[in-house]
């Protein structure tokens, strides 16, 4: 039996047509049910519904086979998992927004200390040492867009798609770190053992992406 690890909301939704597209369907509706395992048309693969930051997890220990997951939360969750295909799928950008009133790129210019607040400590690690930015940063698990208009911060790190909540809360996007999509990960040890199944699986999932593009 192999186990594929989705997360609710918009990975599972927008894996469906890419599933089914590889001849899979799911038989049951998460939003309607409880269930946290569900089957599916195949007898050898079932759906496992996990935290979108749990994916991760749950392939690298093997407690699903593979797993689709934001490239945001890979990039957070830094392991050795095989991370052999990019879904084009859940697609939004990393990116520093700041309140209208604060001058981001003087700030970054004068080499002056900013308050970073995110979810995505080492991503915002990364970028802001890359570009010999002092930061402070703050850890959120959620609202970040509220640090700014509070004080708590000068700058916010976060997802965005259409930028409906930056602008909701009168936010500016200052500067894009990077696109992000969803990938489909695959525990290596797995990968060893399932070869047949496994590389089948990402061959159509492979197909299925192109077939889109
Ligand atoms: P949870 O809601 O369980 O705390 P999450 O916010 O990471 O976890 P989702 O909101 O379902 O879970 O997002 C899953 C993935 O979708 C993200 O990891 C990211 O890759 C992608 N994504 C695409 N657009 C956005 C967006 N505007 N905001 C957040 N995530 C987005
Ligand atoms: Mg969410």
């Amino acid at each position: 039996m192999i186990t594929l690890a989705l997360s609710k909301g918009r990975i599972f939704d927008e894996s469906l047509p890419l599933l089914a597209a590889a001849g899979i369907e799911v038989l049951d509706d998460p939003e309607r049910s409880r269930k946290l395992i569900l089957a599916t048309n195949r007898a050898d693969l079932r759906v496992v519904l996990v935290r979108a930051s749990d994916v991760p997890t749950y392939v690298s220990h093997g407690g699903a086979h593979l797993g689709v997951a934001g490239l945001d939360v890979l990039l957070e969750h830094d392991d050795g998992l095989y991370r052999p295909l990019d879904l084009g799928i859940a697609r939004c950008r990393l990116s520093v927004a700041t309140r209208a009133d604060f001058d981001y790129a003087s700030a970054v210019r004068q080499g002056s200390r900013i308050r970073v607040a995110t979810k995505y400590t080492q991503m915002a690690r990364r970028h802001f040492a890359a570009k010999g930015v002092h930061v402070d940063l703050i850890k959120l698990y959620g609202s970040m867009e509220l640090a700014p208009l509070t004080g708590l911060a000068d700058a916010i790190v976060d997802l965005v798609s259409s930028g409906g909540t930056l602008a909701a809360n009168r936010l500016l996007e200052v500067e894009r770190i990077m696109d992000i999509s969803a990938r489909l990960v695959v525990n290596p040890a797995a990968l060893k053992i399932e070869r047949e199944t496994l590389r089948a699986l990402i061959d159509a999932f492979e197909r299925a992406v192109q077939a889109r593009a």
